[in-house]
């Protein structure tokens, strides 16, 4: 094993051996116990932490994976929904065992949710500002948006690099694509995130209060690029 730590996982909470082939440790280095990676450790310790009444809540997340702190999530917490944007299908209605959801159009009732959470999704969307604005509106006050997503340091103004429109595709710059948990073709990045971010964050949701935490931990295996977890509170 080329890196190697021992700790605690946060997500499957059991005491542990990190380790990783390969220098890119974002991607890289699993839990020996549940293979989850640092921004799932991220993201478990942050919820624990920060919403540890979450199992009791009411719970959606969009985009989750079908193992780590999406399973955990889903098996520990009555309130779940997990949701999935499936093209074709009516938003609101399950398909193959999620509920169809498109975050920049949800189906949820006004002040309905206590969490919103998702992992790697936003970079992929077509028009943050709507997600933001739909996700303050469902949830109740007191509730939060909890995320990771890409920022890049050094960056100071986000960069939109593809847009669907209605003559399809659009790019801006050289079209990258991430593993997608239901589907083999991957997921377009459509943004890379600068550090006006937070500021953008707070223009589309303007009742919310954000934060950002950014933890550098071999203990929980939280270590590698893009570590960062963003809390977004609704105020009012
Ligand atoms: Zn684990």
């Amino acid at each position: 094993m080329k890196h190697s730590f021992t700790g605690r996982c946060p997500v499957c909470d059991r005491a542990t051996v990190y380790g990783s082939q390969s220098d890119w440790l974002r991607d890289g280095l699993l839990c020996q116990h549940c293979q989850s990676i640092p921004r799932e450790r991220a993201f478990a310790w942050v919820l624990e932490t920060m919403c540890p009444g979450w199992r009791g809540m009411t719970v959606h997340e969009c985009s989750p994976a079908d193992r780590s702190i999406s399973a955990r999530m889903q098996r520990d917490c009555a309130g779940y929904i997990g949701s999935q944007f499936f093209p074709g299908v009516t938003p609101g209605t399950i398909h193959n065992g999620y509920r169809c959801e498109n975050l920049e159009a949800l189906t949820f009732a006004d002040e309905t949710l206590d969490l919103h959470c998702h992992l790697d999704v936003l970079e992929h969307v077509n028009d943050p500002g709507k997600c933001f604005g739909e996700m303050q509106r469902t949830l109740r006050v007191g509730g939060r948006m909890l995320f990771t997503t890409p920022v890049y340091d050094g960056k100071a103004a986000t960069e939109r690099r593809a847009h669907y429109g209605p003559d399809g595709i659009q790019y801006f710059a050289e079209p990258e694509y991430h593993g997608n948990p239901i589907s083999d073709a991957g997921s377009l990045v459509t943004f890379h995130y600068g550090s006006d971010f937070a500021d953008l964050i707070l223009a589309w949701a303007p009742r919310c209060s954000v934060n950002m935490i950014t933890l550098n931990d071999p203990y929980l295996g939280v270590l590698g690029s893009f570590r960062e977890v963003f809390i977004v509170t609704k105020r009012s």
